[in-house]
């Protein structure tokens, strides 16, 4: 089944604009040197239904989405814009980066911050969401825009970008919090950035000496895959540990440009992640995640996180039950390779941060046994050992060094005796008969 999907894949991209009889006449003349320069490329992208008539067939609905006032930015790239089937409206291509009415429509749970993002930001651009990792929004600008973007708030507006003074508050901010062990670089989308300003970043992140890892979360490689030159990949390596995570969403997206761009990602030992939305009529399907997974692994990309669609405007009509996202979870856990298997998330809404959702896998227990379920329903029981000395954090030289520094949080902080409870706000007044 895969190897049709796979030359069906190939066979569509196999054939780029600009050389033969099926190019659009808005590429017409266009030289493969042109298409290849992603300078061109970003130059080139298209906006308007002018622009898009002449290489789709648009719709009603998409010539409305297209030209209603205040719509979120529309830009795409002529790569992207030429892996559009021109025939059909369900393309999951063109539903990702063409506007429809239904991108219009507000829904009841729509939140304006639903990751409640500027609540947990110190100093402009920066999301100080976990103990030892920072967020750092350095651009609001993309190759292309997405329209379920989960940062429409702020991405798009080119006269509402950062600058070097808010550069500088969020690397002081960094420098000055020893908790921040690594810094997450994304947007907008950081390879959009000028190359001298996006390396002088990398050189003052790595400057400080608690930052131990960056990484740079970026959907440049499926947009615009021409930007990722030998010369970009040579000053990447240079900031190693430097890790990569791009956002995949269907396996049509994976075409011989972007094999090329991740070859040489990956051979500038950037270790590479995806991150993928679930949604409705583009990859709600057990059958093309796992097809997009596959797609991954063979180019060296780890499947890293899956995403249940956030409640943010205009992406409404993408949004899928959590359960089809359980569903696809237990289709690829035991049908294929471990390391295609993404993790499932709901960013959960106020600020809640990534909470990881998979089907039971635990059906029962009792002091000597566990009763486990495997993918194909086979049910069987792991005998607990008889004894257990336990682990003794006090000998423990790791464990005393966290105590050292207030000990474990949260629910692991329950787990291992640095908390006593964990109480909503009012809990003890709410249950106190003393007043
Ligand atoms: C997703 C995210 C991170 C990184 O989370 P990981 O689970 O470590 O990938 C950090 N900060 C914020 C605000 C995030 O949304």
């Amino acid at each position: 089944m895969s190897m049709k999907i796979d030359s069906l894949i190939r066979k569509r991209v196999d054939e780029p604009p600009g050389v033969d009889e099926a190019t659009p006449s808005l590429w017409k003349g266009v030289s493969p040197q042109q298409w290849a320069d992603w300078r061109w490329q970003m130059t080139h992208r298209l906006s308007t239904v002018e622009d898009f008539a002449q290489i789709i067939d648009l719709t009603a609905d998409e010539i409305a989405g297209l030209s209603a006032p205040g719509r979120f930015r529309v830009d795409v790239t002529p790569y992207f814009a030429s892996l559009m089937d021109p025939t059909d409206p369900n393309c999951p291509i063109r539903r990702q980066v063409i506007p429809t009415n239904a991108e219009l429509v507000p829904f009841e749970a729509e939140m304006f911050d639903s990751l409640g993002e500027d609540a947990h930001s110190p100093v402009p651009g920066l999301v100080h969401r976990y103990p030892d990792r920072v967020l750092m929004l350095v651009t609001t600008q993309c190759a292309s825009y997405c329209r379920f973007c989960t940062r429409s708030r702020i991405v798009g507006d080119p006269h509402a970008t950062f600058n070097s003074a808010d550069f500088e508050r969020q690397l002081d901010y960094i420098a000055a919090t020893p908790e921040i062990r690594d810094v997450l670089i994304s947007g907008g989308d950081p390879l959009t950035l000028p190359q001298p300003l996006l390396e002088r970043l990398l050189r003052r992140l790595s400057e400080i000496p608690h930052v131990e890892v960056i990484r740079i979360g970026t959907r440049v490689p499926v947009f615009l895959p021409q930007r990722i030159t030998e010369e970009l990949v040579a000053m990447l390596a240079r900031y190693h540990p430097l890790w990569m995570n791009i956002h995949f969403n269907h396996p049509r997206e994976i075409t011989p440009e972007v094999c090329v761009a991740l070859a040489r990602l990956a051979n500038a030992g950037i270790p590479l992640g995806s991150q993928t939305v679930l949604m409705a009529g583009i990859n709600d399907c057990p059958n093309v995640i796992m097809s997009l997974m596959h797609e991954l692994v063979r180019n060296r990309v780890r499947p890293y996180y899956l995403y249940q669609c956030d409640l943010v405007h205009g992406a409404g009509h993408f949004r899928t039950p959590v359960a089809k996202g359980l569903e696809i979870m237990e289709s690829l856990r035991g049908h294929t390779s471990g390391f295609a298997i993404p993790t499932f998330v709901i960013d959960a809404p106020d600020g809640g941060g990534k909470v990881p959702v998979l089907p039971n896998y635990l059906l029962s227990m009792s002091d000597t046994k566990v009763i486990v379920r495997n993918y194909e329903g086979f049910v069987t029981a792991y005998t607990q050992p008889p004894q257990y000395a336990g682990h003794d954090p006090e000998s423990c030289l790791y464990c005393q060094a966290r105590h050292a520094e207030s000990g474990q949080k949260g629910i692991a902080g329950l787990l291992s005796g640095d908390v006593r409870r964990v109480a909503p706000e009012g809990w003890d007044r709410a249950h106190s008969h003393l007043e």
